[in-house]
């Protein structure tokens, strides 16, 4: 289904990508007797009216983190489930936001003109903690939330044993951004991942914030591997820019985020973030 706003893909039975102006994506997972919204896009156009074209079912919303890129949409909802940590993000200011939607029209070369009032209207909004081990019953179906702190404080995934299907927004891709000011150290997030990997045997693809390509389960590996190159100082760590900041990647790649050396995990830092320290406990730095 088509709007001016939104797309969509079915990528499992009863689980629906919804993609926005910018391909970033979110995702509508159904059960028997509810459904479950994970992330809400940058905010543009009426989500939740979307959704209600999509579905009968009533709806919970749950953010992977609080970038504005995944919680935009969130005022258009009662509540939201989000980690505790990454609150404060989604009350960011909205000209990040615009600024995302502009950038994204502007490369898509598509011809779309939007107006202020497309626009959600930050409002203060009834947040429900979600953590490590919380599980959504959707009605023979459940969604098991996982912490991943890294890219943000409050980072989770969520685990669908059903499809074998982890949804990631940004915890681990490609392009993993661990320089950001609310990300924490590589050496959290190393553990992270190692948590990550216990649930392994019960997924085989993850399906993220920005690429409507799941990745193999194995860049789970491919990034731990990395993390330990880059706490070793064996990485590549070549000097590059992101987002108009400064970071270090891991290894060498190609203006796609491809690796030179074949394999998939990337990871974008800043040299001051790799050792542990105690703003990794959700503290903006
Ligand atoms: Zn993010």
């Amino acid at each position: 289904m088509n709007s001016k706003f939104f797309s969509t893909k079915e990528i499992a039975p009863h689980t629906t990508a919804i993609i926005g102006l910018g391909n970033e994506l979110c995702y509508l997972v159904e059960g028997k007797t509810k459904a479950l919204l994970i992330d809400t896009l940058i905010g543009v156009g009426n989500l939740r009216s979307f959704c209600r074209e999509l579905t009968d079912l009533p709806i919970n919303l749950v953010n992977t983190h609080g970038h504005v890129d995944h919680t935009g949409g969130n005022f258009d909802f009662d509540e939201c489930y989000i980690h505790p940590h990454d609150i404060p993000l989604i009350y960011e200011p909205e000209s990040l936001r615009i600024g995302y939607v502009k950038n994204a029209i502007k490369k898509s070369g598509k011809d779309i003109v939007i107006l202020e009032s497309d626009f959600t209207v930050a409002v203060p909004m009834k947040t429900l903690p979600v953590y490590d081990g919380f599980v959504f019953d959707l009605g023979e179906r459940t969604i098991e939330v996982i912490a991943v702190p890294g890219h943000t404080a409050g980072t989770i995934v969520l685990l669908d044993r059903g499809t074998r299907i982890v949804f990631s927004g940004d915890a681990c891709n490609v392009n993993t951004l661990l320089f950001l000011p609310h990300a924490t150290s590589i050496e959290t997030y190393s553990e992270s991942l190692i948590h990550l990997k216990k649930f392994q045997p019960f997924f085989d693809y993850m399906w993220g914030g920005h690429s409507l390509r799941a990745v193999p389960k194995s860049i789970i590996d491919e990034a731990l591997e990395l993390c330990g190159d880059i706490i070793a100082g064996t990485d590549d760590a070549v000097e590059s820019e992101y987002l108009g900041r400064p970071c270090l990647y891991g290894k060498k790649k190609d203006a796609d985020f491809r690796r030179l050396d074949g394999k998939m995990a990337n990871i974008a830092y800043s040299k001051d973030k790799i050792h542990k320290r105690l703003s990794d406990e959700g503290k903006p730095q």
